[in-house]
């Protein structure tokens, strides 16, 4: 009897121990706990509603790959969190700050999460559900807050891990109970948290770091909130959010996803590629078949393809079908019109099948870093067959030429839509090949104007202006265009 009282002695001695030297990463959440307002404060919060205003930058379409001009100016933004049921519900009007292809007028958004399913809400009230992937953005998104990071470090089922220091700050892992994966650091003096970092793919940049900093804590319902908020994809600055409003316990509304969005299929990836090949003239193919197109050209001894747009899904599936075009000739190089991320997201397909890409000098350091990047939360055609980037790039223009063909790329001047944008003149069949300045059927055409100075200066010979957006059109509709 005695022994064995002696031994269960020991073991409370042990434990008191333990929790009087708490674990290092438990410690880190604790102090956070504490900064903000305390554990059972944390705890008791059901909902919070944020409003302000701010600005979107615009990740994969600025005038370079480098540029973070551009901007959207946010105005009524309002996020309602439900924080123990995790559902969101965002609004915001945006204005862009830029010659923006859909036009200057403000645009409202509305987009929220509820489970499983991410949704968007159209001016119109239509409801669609959002992609998987995007679903599980908006999840990790949830958790891009000190209440909701906090929050879930200290349910029994989070796993915490890996804690350090940085700088100045106290950083841990975070796996919450419902398997997000976050890393959450503090400020080593005043311990309110400093920013929140996810991990997410992204078809062009690959394996991205989502980071949202918090700055101007204020007082708000018995908690210490941040009044600014700051998110990063990679290196771009996706949001900039200043809270004029924050409310614990508000009224959230209803949180719950449209009955539309959420009867919809889960959409695992992207839609499957349809590609049709329309033959414009001997030798000269237009890819299309959804929204953006490609353009196959015949040389004597090879095709190039001009555009390798989206993602692997769809440019796999032109590549595919441009071989099958003139299956004796092989398939050695793609012409890029321009860097923003939907006429670019298959450049790294497009490498892993071999060809060389042809880009504006603007975009060389770009799909050299682009092609060199780590996709392993996805891992895409490249990532599975990694090869080196083969580059030829145009500065004043760049003729291709032999005795069945001719395609001359040119620099578009001074246009708003992109710094580093190829047009591909086919002299021979009086076509044009661009894209994105002049796309028939969109109700704005801010950029038309340019293409067609471009054209004239250059003193070319167009009869159809081939889109790879829309359908082709004769050049007195781009005339028309320009003049409005
Ligand atoms: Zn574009």
């Amino acid at each position: 009897m005695r022994l064995r009282s002696s031994s269960a002695l020991a073991s409370l001695a042990l434990l008191c121990a333990a929790c009087a030297q708490r674990a290092p990463e438990r410690q880190i959440v604790d102090d956070a706990a504490a900064a903000l307002g305390g554990r059972d404060r944390i705890l008791a919060v059901k909902t919070l509603v944020i409003e302000g205003d701010g600005k979107n930058g615009n990740l994969g379409q600025d005038l370079t790959p480098e540029a973070t001009t551009e901007a959207f100016v946010l105005s009524g933004y309002k996020r309602a969190i439900d924080v123990a049921g995790r559902r969101v519900r965002l609004e915001q009007t945006r204005t862009p700050n830029f010659a923006y292809f859909q036009g200057m007028a403000p645009q409202k958004q509305v987009q929220g999460l509820d489970g499983d399913v991410a949704y968007t809400v159209a001016p119109n009230g239509a409801a669609t559900r959002a992609a998987n992937t995007v679903a599980k953005d908006r999840k990790a998104e949830l958790y891009h807050h000190p209440l909701t990071i906090v929050r879930a470090a200290l349910d029994p089922a989070a796993k915490l891990a890996n804690p350090r220091t940085a700088g100045n700050e106290r950083v841990v892992d975070v796996t919450t109970a419902d398997g997000a994966q976050l890393t959450l650091a503090i400020d080593g003096t005043t311990k309110l948290p400093s920013r929140v970092v996810s991990m997410s793919d992204n078809t062009n940049l690959g394996d991205v770091a989502i980071e949202t900093s918090f700055a101007d804590y204020q007082d708000a319902g018995g908690l210490k909130l941040p009044s600014r908020l700051t998110t990063k994809t990679d290196n771009y600055t996706t949001a900039e959010i200043h809270i004029a409003r924050q409310t614990v316990d508000a009224d959230t509304g209803d949180l719950a996803a449209p009955a539309a969005a959420k009867a919809a299929p889960a959409i695992a990836g992207p839609a499957p590629a349809t590609v049709t090949a329309e033959e414009l003239a001997k030798g000269v193919w237009l890819l299309g078949g959804q929204s953006h197109h490609s353009v196959v050209v015949e040389f004597a001894d090879h095709l190039t393809l001009i555009e390798a747009p989206q993602n692997d899904v769809r440019t796999l599936a032109v590549i595919a079908k441009a071989r099958t075009l003139r299956p004796e000739k092989p398939l050695t190089q793609v012409v890029n019109t321009h860097h923003h991320f939907d006429h670019s997201g298959g450049i790294r397909a497009a490498v892993s099948e071999g060809l060389t890409v042809v880009t504006h000098k603007g975009n060389a350091a770009f799909y050299q870093s682009a092609v060199g990047r780590a996709h392993t939360i996805a891992p895409d055609a490249l990532a599975k067959n990694t090869k080196p980037l083969k580059i030829e790039t145009v500065d004043q223009e760049l003729t291709l030429k032999d005795a069945m063909h001719t395609v001359v790329l040119y620099p578009i001047a001074d246009n708003k839509h992109s710094d580093t944008m190829l047009m591909a003149y086919l002299p021979q069949e009086k076509i044009l090949v661009e894209v994105d300045l002049f796309s028939p059927g969109s109700a704005a055409q801010p950029y038309a104007a340019s293409l067609l100075e471009d054209i004239r200066r250059r003193n070319l010979k167009v009869d159809r202006i081939v889109p790879l957006h829309g359908a082709i059109a004769p050049f007195a509709e781009l005339v028309k265009a320009a003049a409005n």
